[in-house]
């Protein structure tokens, strides 16, 4: 394996594009249909912009003050931005003008507001629904059985797109003990699309710990962060 000491960030994104693709052939699925979404929180725009060059194509955000300074450094690539942490409806307006798609969609309220702002601005806003599947109580996200009603309440907002779901399991030290959490979301998933007849090309589910895990059940856009920018401060 080569080692490139000047630009770190490449190479870890090179290994997690391959610990990717590796993942995604043993479970007999194209990679292309798994996508890296980079975590880019308390990271610097240098550094974002060292993991864009080096190939990131989306870039995951949870704070919407922290990612509109970033925005503003970084608006110049053709590149996604991601909602991904706990979005409160005061920032709705913000969200929609900064975000190709909020994965954290957890309530009606949030998303008639949602449905509200990206209605000024005349979009077509992409979400996915944050399910707690692991029913803890400190956890963001709708619970699996109220997520059903909501998934039918967003398709009365004519600006609010429903494209899947997203997950964040409790914190195992094994990835394996997860892996029945990602299952239950990709269940979940297809029994909502079931229901609402209509397909959910998305589920959001791993990061830097367990995301080859979660690719082999199912995951389209995994949420690493750690791994391609190192520990957190
Ligand atoms: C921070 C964060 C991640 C990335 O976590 P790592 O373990 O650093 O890869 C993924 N998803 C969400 C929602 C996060 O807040």
């Amino acid at each position: 394996m080569t080692m490139d000491i000047k630009n770190p960030i490449q190479a870890n994104l090179n290994r997690v594009m391959q610990r990717i693709a590796a993942a995604a052939e043993r479970s007999g699925r194209d990679p292309k249909s798994v996508h890296l979404v980079a975590v880019g929180k308390t990271q610097s725009a240098g550094a974002i912009d060292a993991a864009i060059s080096a190939g990131a194509q989306i870039i995951g955000e949870n704070y919407i003050q922290e990612a509109r300074r970033k925005f503003d450094a970084l608006m110049h690539h053709p590149i996604q931005w991601h909602f991904i942490g706990h979005l409160q409806s005061n920032k709705a307006k913000y969200a929609v003008r900064l975000f190709d798609l909020i994965h954290s969609v957890d309530s009606t309220k949030l998303m008639a507001e949602l449905n509200k702002q990206a209605g000024k601005i005349a979009k077509i806003q992409d979400i996915l629904i944050q399910v707690n599947i692991s029913g803890e109580t400190t956890k963001s996200g709708i619970d699996d059985r109220r997520a059903i009603d909501l998934a039918k309440d967003a398709a009365q907002f004519e600006h609010i797109r429903l494209c899947g779901l997203m997950t964040m399991p409790p914190l195992f030290n094994a990835p394996e003990q997860v892996r029945p959490f990602f299952s239950q979301l990709r269940q979940l998933r297809q029994t909502m699309a079931a229901d609402l007849d209509r397909d959910l090309p998305h589920l959001s589910m791993g990061m830097t710990g367990d995301f080859e895990v979660a690719i082999e059940e199912g995951a389209t856009l995994v949420r690493v962060g750690t791994a391609l920018f190192g520990e957190r401060q």
